[in-house]
C-alpha cells in the first residue's frame, strides 16, 4: 500500500457510512484512504430500503440504483388485523445493497478518495491523522482504536423470492411479530425481499417466522434465494463514539434505529458529522453532534419497541390512526427530525404513543 502517512484520513470500511464520509472528505480536499477487505460489488444482508430521509442526506442522488420507490404502507399486527395507508409522495426507496454500496464507493472513488478493496489493516498501524471507523457490526477497528463497547444487538433474517406485481410501490410490515421486531416485504425491480427481526434471544425462532411470514402473503417459502442472518448493533449510552483522532461511524459505532432496524440513515447523518467534524479541526466534538442529531431519535425508536412490546394492540391502535401516519410520513420523508418535534394534531398522537412507551418502560 506503499506510505499512509500521505493521507489525512483513513476510513476502515466502505458501506454507506464510509463511503460517503469519504466522499464528503476528499470532495473537501483532504487526502483519504477508504479500506475495505472485500471487493466491489458485494453484498451485505439488509432489505435495501433507503427512506427519503436518508437520501436527502446525500449532496447527490442515488437514482440510478432505485428500483421501486414506496408510496403504499401496509401495516399488520400479527396477522389478525391489517391497515393501509397511501402517502402523496414516496417515502422510502428500495434499491439492493450491491448495487448501492457500489454505487457510493464509486462516487468516492470519484471525489478523489484513494481506495484499496480486498484489504485488511490494523486501525492502530495507519498512520493518518484522523482514523474512521466504518467497519460495520462485525468489524475490528472499533476495539483497536479503544473505542465503542456497551454495543448490544438485535438479528434478522430475510431472504428474496419471485418478484410479484402485487406488491410494487408497497411496504408491507407485520409490526409485533417477534419481541423487539416485525417482518417485511419490500418490492426491488425483479424480486421481494421479505425478513423477520428482533431481539437477539429470538434467533432461534427466525426461520420458522420468515416462512410464516411468506405463507402469510402466498409467496412459495421454498422459492428463497440467498437466505442469510445478520446481527443488528445498538449502541448504549457508555458506548464511547470518538476522541481527538478516531471516531466510529454507522453500524461500528452501533447507530441502527432500535424500531425500524434501519441504520442506512444514521450512517449517512454519523458520516456528515464525523466529516465536518474533521473539517472543522475538532473531531472529538463528533460525538456531541451525535447526541444532538441522532439520540432523538434513538430515544423515539426505543419508545416505540418498548410500546410495541408491552402494549401491542393499544400501540397499533394508535399507529392506525390517519393523524399518526401524517407524522410517521413526515418522519420518513425527513419533514420532521423526530417524533418530539411534531406539532399541531400529530403532536397529539405521538404524545399519546410516548404515553404508551413511558409506561412500558415501567
Ligand atoms: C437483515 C437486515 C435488514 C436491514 N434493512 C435495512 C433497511 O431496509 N434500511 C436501512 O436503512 N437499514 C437496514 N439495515 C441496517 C443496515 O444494513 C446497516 O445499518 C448499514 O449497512 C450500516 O452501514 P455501515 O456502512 O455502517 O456498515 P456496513 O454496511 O456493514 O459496511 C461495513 C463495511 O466494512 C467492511 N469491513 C468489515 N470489516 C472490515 C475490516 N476488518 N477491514 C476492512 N473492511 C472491513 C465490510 O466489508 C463492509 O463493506 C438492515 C440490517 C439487517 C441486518
Amino acid at each position: 500500500m506503499g506510505s499512509l502517512s500521505v493521507f489525512d484520513v483513513a476510513i476502515v470500511g466502505a458501506g454507506p457510512a464510509g463511503s460517503t464520509a469519504a466522499y464528503r472528505l476528499a470532495s473537501a480536499g483532504k487526502r483519504v484512504l477508504l479500506v475495505d477487505k472485500a471487493r466491489f460489488p458485494r453484498d451485505k444482508p439488509c432489505g435495501g430500503g433507503v427512506t427519503l430521509r436518508a437520501a436527502r442526506l446525500l449532496p447527490f442522488s442515488i437514482e440510478p440504483v432505485v428500483e421501486d420507490a414506496i408510496t403504499r404502507v401496509e401495516i399488520g399486527l400479527r396477522y389478525r388485523s391489517t391497515f393501509t395507508r397511501t402517502a402523496r409522495l414516496p417515502l422510502v426507496y428500495m434499491t439492493q445493497r450491491r448495487r448501492l454500496d457500489e454505487f457510493l464507493l464509486r462516487k468516492a472513488r470519484e471525489a478523489g478518495a484513494h481506495v484499496e478493496e480486498g484489504t485488511t489493516v490494523d486501525a492502530r498501524d495507519l498512520d493518518a491523522r484522523y482514523v474512521i471507523g466504518a467497519d460495520g457490526c462485525n468489524g475490528t477497528t472499533a476495539k483497536q482504536l479503544g473505542l465503542g463497547g456497551g454495543i448490544g444487538h438485535g438479528v434478522a433474517l430475510e431472504a428474496n423470492y419471485p418478484h410479484d406485481a402485487r406488491f410494487a410501490r408497497t411496504m408491507v410490515l407485520q409490526v409485533a411479530l417477534l419481541p423487539g421486531g416485525y417482518g417485511w416485504v419490500f418490492p426491488k425491480a425483479d424480486h421481494v425481499n421479505v425478513g423477520v427481526g428482533g431481539d437477539e434471544s429470538q434467533g432461534p425462532r427466525l426461520r420458522t417466522a420468515l416462512r410464516r411470514m411468506c405463507e402469510e402473503y402466498g409467496i412459495d417459502p421454498d422459492a428463497a434465494a440467498e437466505t442469510r442472518g445478520y446481527r443488528l448493533p445498538l449502541r448504549t449510552a457508555t458506548t464511547v463514539l470518538a476522541r481527538d483522532d478516531a471516531a466510529l461511524i454507522g453500524d461500528a459505532a452501533g447507530l441502527v434505529d432500535p424500531f425500524s432496524g434501519d441504520g442506512m440513515y444514521e450512517a449517512f447523518l454519523s458520516a456528515q458529522l464525523a466529516a465536518d467534524a474533521i473539517l472543522a479541526g475538532d473531531l472529538a466534538g463528533y460525538a456531541a453532534a451525535v447526541e444532538r442529531r441522532i439520540t432523538p431519535l434513538t430515544r423515539a425508536g426505543w419508545g416505540a419497541r418498548a410500546a410495541f412490546d408491552r402494549f401491542p394492540r393499544t400501540t397499533y391502535a394508535l399507529a392506525r390512526l390517519p393523524i399518526t401516519f401524517r407524522a410517521v410520513e413526515k418522519l420518513l420523508r425527513g419533514e420532521l427530525t423526530h417524533p418530539g418535534a411534531a406539532r399541531g394534531l400529530e403532536k397529539g398522537a405521538v404524545k399519546l404513543i410516548y404515553s404508551v412507551a413511558k409506561a412500558a418502560a415501567r
